[in-house]
């Protein structure tokens, strides 16, 4: 039975970077849970020997330089979240270009020069209304992109946007280009018919019963690479806990508690890999 490779990713952000948390709130406490979550994701990753890819906030990296540097050194992917976790649908291109020119500079100063190519957006909010975003990723060296969610939810999407790797079109970035200069790496979505299942990770993962979750993603993988995502503040259950409404609060904070063991069990039973080598692998980049 073919079974393809798999791609954990990890959106390094705090609490407060997450849209469903109320400004006000957000700028009440900076209570950080970003060392402690990324931590104990490190520390899972080594004792499973995987390797990830690190989607990093410049904003991160500024404030914990030693975090980059323990996973540079861990042999994992360092790749960028953007630089403030703003969501493409409030910048315009000027303002994502000086944004990922300002997150290389902070890498740089803590690594020297380093090899950044991947790019996930805040809020997957890469879509139609933002595909400018694909000229800026391709002029500031990117070579892929995991920002196109394709499945709809509440914030964001593209429900018609291909499930598998494929390089988007300037033009309607659902179609297929075979001569896209940016290959897109979408996060793992099941479908049947005209249905479409997103087991990517996130709230998925804690909201959907496991065996569930692992039954679907268990088909993705039969039929194409798979990539995941998580938040250190999921890897982190412990964390305070926001006054938020009902259903915000539901999104952020159902099933946190079991996501350490759903993720150690995961990276068992998937060797993981970073995105660029599985995306080689693939003959989709050029091997380094
Ligand atoms: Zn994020």
């Amino acid at each position: 039975m073919a079974a393809h490779p798999a791609a954990f990713s990890f959106d390094i952000e705090d609490w407060f970077h997450s849209e469903f948390v109320p400004g006000a709130v957000r700028r009440e406490s900076k209570e950080s849970v970003v060392e402690r979550g990324t931590g104990r994701i490190l520390d899972l990753l080594r004792a499973t020997r995987s390797r990830a890819t690190f989607f990093l906030l410049g904003d991160v990296v500024r404030e914990h330089p030693a975090l980059l540097r323990r996973i540079a050194e861990e042999g994992h992917e360092i790749a960028s979240h953007g630089l403030d976790h703003q969501p493409l649908w409030r910048l315009d291109a000027g303002g994502l270009a000086r944004q990922l020119e300002e997150f290389r500079r902070l890498v740089e100063r803590v690594l020297g020069q380093f090899p950044v190519i991947g790019y996930r957006a805040p809020s997957f909010s890469l879509d139609r209304s933002t595909a400018w975003a694909l000229d800026v990723l391709r002029d500031q060296g990117y070579a892929y992109d995991s920002s196109i969610f394709p499945a709809r939810v509440k914030l964001y999407g593209v429900p018609d946007a291909p499930v598998g790797i494929y390089r988007p079109a300037r033009d309607d970035l659902a179609r297929h280009d075979p001569n896209g200069t940016l290959v897109e790496f979408p996060v793992a979505v099941g479908t049947a018919g005209p249905l479409r299942l997103p087991v990517a990770g996130g709230f998925y993962l804690r909201a959907l019963p496991f065996s569930i979750f692992r039954l679907v993603l268990g088909r993705v993988r039969r039929r194409r690479p798979i990539a995941l995502y998580l938040h250190p503040r999921e890897c982190a259950p412990e964390a305070v806990r926001l006054s938020m409404g009902a259903g915000d609060s539901f999104i952020t904070y159902t099933g946190l508690a079991g996501v350490p063991a759903k993720l150690e069990a995961l990276l068992r039973l998937y060797r993981s890999r970073p995105m660029r080598e599985v995306l080689a692998a693939e003959g989709q980049l050029p091997a380094r």
